[in-house]
């Protein structure tokens, strides 16, 4: 990795060198059709880094082209799963090498920490690949005995090109979390990364070529979403989309499916999680665990704990606690290792997030602390958290995206439950509890994907993760994410004295 100092030690700037910055079809990296770029800013001090090919319609067509026939024709679908288990091995391998490089370009592009982007981000992300590339040779059907003098058996197929629409929050896990299972199950796919943060992605296509994916199985488009990533959405020739992103463009994605060929999708959406202390909670680690828990990638989380429902016997030690917490909570530059928080990932975002906070306050939320901009340039915000939240505010419905906390007080296991199902998300959900009848009953009773007893965030290659009601359906991670891809035929021949023969 370059890196390039500017003359501040404490300061912390590292710039690794942008070798990446075009489409990827084919096994090329190509200019747009157009001509255009758009530029890619840092977050941490608002400045261009890097200006980026912007795919378009035209481009998708050429890239799904090139998707259908390394479907229809090439290699990659007809390989054995283990050959194509060492090539995605070897993939994982490179990535590897490359963490440090590729977790400082998260980190230019989204402020992501660069401490948090080696590990656990690319580490996942490599995880995941190896994952899959295991699982390569573990896809098969089943045989079957029907009635009459008859047998069958399935076939998984893979499904054929797929599009995956990627968002900016993990703009490496999120990668892999689509790319890995389609790859194993022997599709071609296009790939649109967020215009937020295209630098990765390039980089991976890179390293694909590099491990053996063939050409045209992997094809990067870098542009923006109502132009490129609808042109995903509604192509003809695409036989599923898989999309990682907000509510409201996974309800676009799924009216582009329903107008165009009828594809697959699958929908991996929005959230607000709730964590739920019960009294008997150790109030030094809660504290933590909630802090954590909406903090982490300063909030820029689709499982972000950002609803903290918190039982009233030790309510008031535990908002005492986590103020004094926050007060050692480090904000600012993400490549310094002491900091705990980097900046939003754009101005746009910034600015909602802001906005959020003004909404709160004038609806009658008590702003705890922060709730300011922090710094005096870039886009970072102080950690905030507001009490004497009601389930109807806005602050607490709507997916802010940003290092914002609702801390609420409940007195009944009820109470916690009917206010954590208050929302039309169901990604995730926290518990802290030592009484496992207690952890039972709420983890039955909360409607989300994925439910963390006395811990969050746990995530991993084998765990599925999706949501229940808004928060989208299909999962990935674990087996179950290879049936987003593969299809099942089923084979039927007469036997025996079979009046058929
Ligand atoms: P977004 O919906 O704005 O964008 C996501 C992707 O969709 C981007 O690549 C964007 O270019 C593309 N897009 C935008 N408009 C499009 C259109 N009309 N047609 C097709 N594609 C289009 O989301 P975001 O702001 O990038 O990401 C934040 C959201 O993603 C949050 O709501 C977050 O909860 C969600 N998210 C969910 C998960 C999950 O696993 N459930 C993971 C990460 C993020």
């Amino acid at each position: 990795m370059e890196v390039e100092a500017d003359g501040n030690s404490e300061s912390f700037i590292k710039i690794p060198e942008i070798k990446f910055t075009k489409l990827f079809i084919n096994g090329n990296f190509v200019d747009s059709i157009s001509g255009k770029t758009f530029e890619s800013i840092d977050p941490r001090r608002g400045e261009v880094i890097a200006k980026v090919a912007e795919g378009d319609k035209e481009d998708v067509e050429f890239a799904v082209k090139a998707a259908r026939e390394a479907f229809d024709h090439g290699p990659w679908p007809r390989l054995s799963g283990s050959a194509r288990g060492r090539i995605m091995m070897k993939f994982a391998d490179l990535i590897d090498e490359n963490a440090e490089e590729l977790a400082a370009l998260d980190t230019i592009d989204a402020g992501k920490l660069f401490s948090l982007g080696k590990s656990p981000d690319i580490a996942l992300s490599s995880g995941i690949l190896r994952y899959y590339a295991g699982a390569a040779d573990k896809i098969h059907g089943e045989t079957l005995k029907m009635s009459g003098e008859l047998q069958a058996y399935t076939l998984r197929e893979p499904i054929g090109v797929v599009g995956h629409i990627i968002p900016w929050n993990f703009p490496s896990s999120i990668f892999f979390m689509n790319v890995s299972p389609a790859l194993a199950s022997g599709c071609t796919m296009v790939v649109k990364p967020a215009e937020q943060t295209p630098l990765s992605a390039l980089y991976y296509a890179h390293l694909a070529k590099q491990a053996g994916i063939p050409n045209g199985v992997l094809n990067v488009i870098t542009g923006f979403g109502p132009t490129a990533g609808a042109a995903i959405a509604s192509h003809m020739d695409i036989d599923k989309v898989s999309f990682t992103g907000s509510t409201e463009v996974g309800r676009l994605v799924m009216q582009a499916a329903a107008t165009s060929n009828l594809k697959h999708i699958s929908l991996e959406l929005g959230g607000k999680s709730p964590l739920i202390i019960f009294d008997d909670a150790d109030v030094d680690k809660a504290a933590d665990l909630a802090l954590v828990g909406v903090l982490y990638n300063k909030g820029e989380t689709c499982v972000a704990g950002s609803r903290v429902f918190v039982q009233e016997g030790i309510y008031d030690a535990l908002e005492k606690k986590l103020l004094e917490k926050i007060k050692k909570w480090v904000v600012g530059d993400p490549f310094d290792p002491s900091v705990l928080q980097g900046p939003q990932v754009d101005k746009t975002q910034y600015d909602r997030i802001l906005s959020y906070i003004e909404h709160g306050k004038r609806e009658g939320a008590t702003l705890l602390t922060g709730g300011k901009p922090w710094g005096e340039k870039g886009y970072y915000i102080e950690p905030t958290i507001f009490t004497d939240v009601k389930d109807s505010m806005l602050i607490a419905r709507d997916e802010i995206f940003g290092p914002v906390m609702s801390l609420m007080k409940f007195k009944t296991i009820d109470e916690a439950i009917t206010s954590a199902n208050a929302t039309r998300y169901g990604l995730a959900a926290g518990i802290l509890t030592n009484n496992l009848n207690v952890a039972n009953t709420v983890s039955r009773s909360i409607r989300a994907g994925i439910i963390w007893i006395n811990c969050y965030f746990a995530i991993d290659g084998d765990c599925p993760f999706g949501g229940y009601k808004m928060s989208g359906f299909g999962r990935n991670l674990g087996m179950d994410a290879l049936d987003k891809y593969l299809q099942v035929k089923s084979v039927v021949t007469p036997i025996y004295n079979s009046p058929w023969l």
